[in-house]
């Protein structure tokens, strides 16, 4: 098959051919219709990641088809139209029994622990409690679109952040994933502060439902931006996100909120870059909550496909580009570069 694989972190990738991967025992191969690129595809790259032993292919957001199934999968065939969560879980360990699949102790990741989805085929193991069936009428783009990003601004917003209707959710940084939130925390009936230091980004934000787009580039000084959020809001956020990951965004974003409203870190912030300092006054004087979100479990999405089909949920309007494999390694090793928002779909074939 063809495929995106870098042999050195940092070295520039190349496609060529290499061996079709085989169905493990408990695994499927899929046939990659289409698969996001993603920030931590960057970051993978770059050899931020323990996991990754080059020669690699990276890629990890993607939709397809069954095309091999391990002797040992009982729920799937050859033909399914299917996807799978970021986080693929063992089923089996303390976590996964307790239905928290998304925090599994022994995860695996297509571009990650093995080869990834920039590539013809990508293996998903331990099928069974990983797939996700796709609804006939969802196409494949779209459905990458939900990749890492659209599935874990769900899982934030709605489930560990539990937005409701007519409260204030402050969204800080609008990449991929911040722009999903805000799309999902309007469609849920919140009234939503955009905070990004793009204009262009703040553009989209306003187009996905944002009542106020505020440019954080236009504030100076420690507490600025949260304290245009308090203003903005008449006091505080209910639901504040930092969708970046960074020191200055989880700090504004625990500092926008109002009394007794929650935080959630979606943004990665690797200890490497040491700890932001939060204002832990504060979560004890407000009784603040803050809460961390990562990725979403694959029996959690039939609620998130249902709000998709229903197009309550539009993530196919976060595609702004459309890529081949050819076009990858330019796009992933320029990817540090300011972005163009929105999300890039890779189409294999
Ligand atoms: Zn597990
Ligand atoms: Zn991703």
């Amino acid at each position: 098959m063809r495929a995106v694989i870098f042999d050195e972190f940092g070295a520039r990738p190349e496609v060529r051919e290499v061996p079709d991967p085989v169905a493990p025992p408990d695994g499927v191969v899929i046939r990659v219709e289409a698969t996001g690129l993603c920030r931590s595809d960057w970051h993978g790259w770059q050899g931020h990641d323990p996991d990754i032993r080059p020669p690699h292919i990276p890629g990890h957001e993607f939709a397809g088809v069954v095309a091999a199934v391990g002797a040992g999968v009982r729920g799937w065939r050859p033909g399914d139209r299917v996807t799978a969560p970021f986080v693929c879980a063992c089923g089996q360990c303390p976590a996964c029994l307790a239905g928290d699949q998304q925090v599994c102790e022994r995860q695996t990741q297509p571009g990650f622990t093995h080869w990834g989805s920039f590539a013809e085929y990508v293996v998903v193991r331990q099928a069974d409690v990983n797939l996700v069936r796709l609804p006939d009428d969802l196409d494949h783009p779209t459905a990458a679109a939900l990749g890492c990003r659209f599935a874990t601004a769900f899982r934030a917003v709605v489930g560990q952040g539990r937005v409701a209707a007519g409260e204030w959710v402050a969204v800080h940084g609008c990449g991929g994933v911040g722009l999903s939130a805000v799309m999902i925390a309007a469609a849920c009936g919140a009234r939503v502060v955009a905070v990004d230091i793009a204009p262009g980004a703040l553009d989209l934000a306003r187009r996905f439902g944002a009542t106020v787009c505020l440019d954080g580039g236009e504030f100076s000084g420690p507490g600025a931006v949260a304290a245009a959020v308090r203003e903005a809001t008449g006091g505080g956020a209910h639901l504040s996100l930092d969708a970046l990951g960074s020191h200055a965004t989880c700090v504004a974003s625990v500092e926008s909120l109002r009394r007794r409203g929650r935080h959630v870190q979606v943004g990665l912030l690797p200890v490497a870059q040491g700890r932001p300092a939060l204002p832990m006054e504060l979560v004890i004087a407000y009784e603040l909550e803050l809460r961390g979100s990562h990725g979403m479990a694959a029996h959690a999405y039939p609620e998130l496909l249902r709000l998709v089909t229903a197009g309550v949920l539009r993530p196919g309007e976060l595609i702004t580009r459309t890529i081949g494999l050819d076009a990858v390694p330019e796009a992933l090793t320029t990817m540090d570069g300011p972005g163009a928002g929105g999300m890039c779909i890779v189409v294999p074939r």
